[in-house]
């Protein structure tokens, strides 16, 4: 998505460690017509599927994903973080290893808002080593419901995430797949 890729191109700054710092349009202020677009894009290429909800896990998660439903006119659910969560029966939890802060969180989603019939979207940020999808895609199979497919916004495509969850079976949809970003430059995949 060339929209995309030219602001990151023009915002987005690279910290050690790999990570691809975009806080002017994503990470913190959000840039709502730029979500509009990757709300919609992710629409067009989900369409047709059978898909129920969009899921995504907070915080950054949040702003594609309600534009996505906003497009697909779905209900969209995002994941709650909590650094510690007592065993609730009425929550499905999976534990996530978080990429950026080192941490793991426990993700929960309210089974109030699950059905057995669903079909889920999973929609987030990032994808670096596929922690935070797969966290949701774990929530999923204990719900016993499908997973349609994953829409990221920026894929990093020197770690292994995407791989991965391609070799599970699952559908990676990205609009913008960064090859590297080394030197503190940002390359993106030619096939973008
Ligand atoms: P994963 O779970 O795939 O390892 O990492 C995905 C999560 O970590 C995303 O939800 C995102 O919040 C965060 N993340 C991973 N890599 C980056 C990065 O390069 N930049 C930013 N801003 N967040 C990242």
């Amino acid at each position: 998505m060339q929209e995309l890729k030219d602001k990151i191109k023009q915002y987005g700054t690279v910290l050690p460690g790999n990570v691809l710092k975009v806080d002017a349009f994503l990470n913190h202020q959000v840039d709502p017509e730029l979500m509009y677009h990757v709300g919609q894009e992710f629409a067009k290429h989900f369409a047709g599927r059978g898909i129920t909800k969009i899921w995504t896990v907070e915080s950054s998660g949040i702003a594609p994903a309600v534009m996505t439903g906003l497009a697909m006119h779905l209900p969209v659910i995002f994941a709650r973080k909590h650094k510690s969560l007592t065993l609730n029966s009425d929550m499905y939890t999976a534990d996530v290893y978080s990429y950026t802060k080192k941490t793991t969180n426990r993700i929960s989603i309210s089974k109030k808002y699950v059905d057995q019939n669903d079909k889920v979207l999973l929609i987030d940020d990032f994808l670096a080593n596929g922690q935070a999808v797969e966290g949701m895609m774990e929530i999923a199979d204990q719900a016993g419901i499908e997973v349609a497919g994953a829409g990221i916004v920026i894929t990093k495509t020197f770690q292994p995430g995407a791989n991965e969850l391609r070799d599970k079976g699952v559908e990676v949809y990205s609009l913008a797949k960064v090859k590297s970003l080394d030197n503190g430059q940002v390359t993106f995949d030619t096939d973008d």
